[in-house]
């Protein structure tokens, strides 16, 4: 999703007409690069955040918003690279992370995720949040080599690690590591300062997102520059603090739900009152949010019910 740059007040069917026609005022967008390391920047446009790695081997990008933007997005790339994207990694199969595919494979990039991303932008999608259906992508946009649980490229001098964390933002989600510069690109993984969104008809989950972002934390140090999906450039204390309104929240809806609440009364109670201020101004308004995670742990408590 796109999300802080839509107006919460949109309805679902008019976000999904915007969709279906492209995001509005696209030609006044700008791509922002930010330094990250020596050879390593975080593009900024309209949708997720991109990361780009360059060397003398080639330009490796991950993600690429919109399609109506590829060319800025190249030419953001042709100022800081003299080759072209070579390789092209999608984070998750959403459309701004990977609207620019079809551009980029004619191109000539070589664009790699996990299975999952493919076989999703391969058929049509239904998002329950959004009530948005997505048509399937066609062939050119498709990842032509995707992996099921990591990849690990040697390019510009970096070992770059690309590992699957499972049913956490949608169930094709990866993380990229640049071992040897100790950067992260998390996806969305990470809305840096908001509420993130999960998407549960992609198959995310609460408790992968907790996992994945715990195994980052694991992974990082003081010094870690972490890319998120959503936001501006994260520390692993941003992280962190990410991860503690996850694991009260969960606490919290947890305990009502399992004193009988429905979803429904677990967003009337407001249980993420007390942080709505500062994360809450983003993407996912505070209801929404808590149905998601509501719904997502309702879920794993019957799957949980079901195995007993
Ligand atoms: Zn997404």
């Amino acid at each position: 999703m796109t999300p802080q740059l839509l107006p919460s007040i949109l309805s679902a069917s008019l976000l999904a007409s915007l969709f279906a026609s492209g995001l509005p005022a696209q030609g006044d967008v700008q791509i922002r690069s930010i330094k990250v390391t020596e050879n390593i920047f975080m593009l900024m446009g309209q949708g997720g955040n991109m990361g780009l790695c360059i060397g003398e081997d080639g330009a490796f990008l991950i993600d690429d918003q919109f399609a109506p933007l590829s060319e800025k997005i190249q030419a953001a790339v042709a100022k800081v690279s003299e080759n072209k994207v070579k390789f092209l990694v999608n984070t998750h199969w959403h459309g701004d992370h990977t609207g620019g595919n079809e551009n980029f494979g004619k191109s000539g990039s070589i664009i790699v995720a996990h299975k999952n991303v493919r076989e999703r932008m391969a058929s049509e999608q239904f998002q329950a949040a959004f009530n948005r259906t997505v048509p399937a992508a066609p062939k050119e946009a498709l990842p032509v080599v995707t992996f099921n649980d990591e990849v690990t490229f040697h390019w510009n001098g970096e070992e770059i690690r690309v590992f699957h964390v499972e049913r956490a933002h949608t169930d094709g989600d990866s993380i990229i590591h640049f071992v040897d510069s100790n950067v992260f690109h998390m996806g969305d993984n990470f809305f840096n300062g908001n509420y993130p969104y999960i998407d549960l008809s992609s198959g995310g989950s609460l408790d992968g997102l907790i996992a994945s972002t715990k195994k980052v934390l694991g992974m990082s140090d003081g010094e870690s520059k972490i890319i998120p999906g959503h936001g501006t450039l994260g520390t692993r204390a941003e992280l962190a603090a990410s991860l503690d309104v996850l694991e009260v929240m969960r606490e919290r809806v947890m305990e009502l739900l399992e004193a009988g609440a429905s979803v429904e009364e677990v967003v009337a109670a407001k249980p993420s009152e007390e942080f709505d201020a500062q994360w809450g101004k983003g993407f996912m308004k505070p209801d929404q949010w808590v149905g998601i995670i509501a719904e997502s742990l309702a879920k794993s408590r019957e799957a949980g019910d079901k195995k007993d």
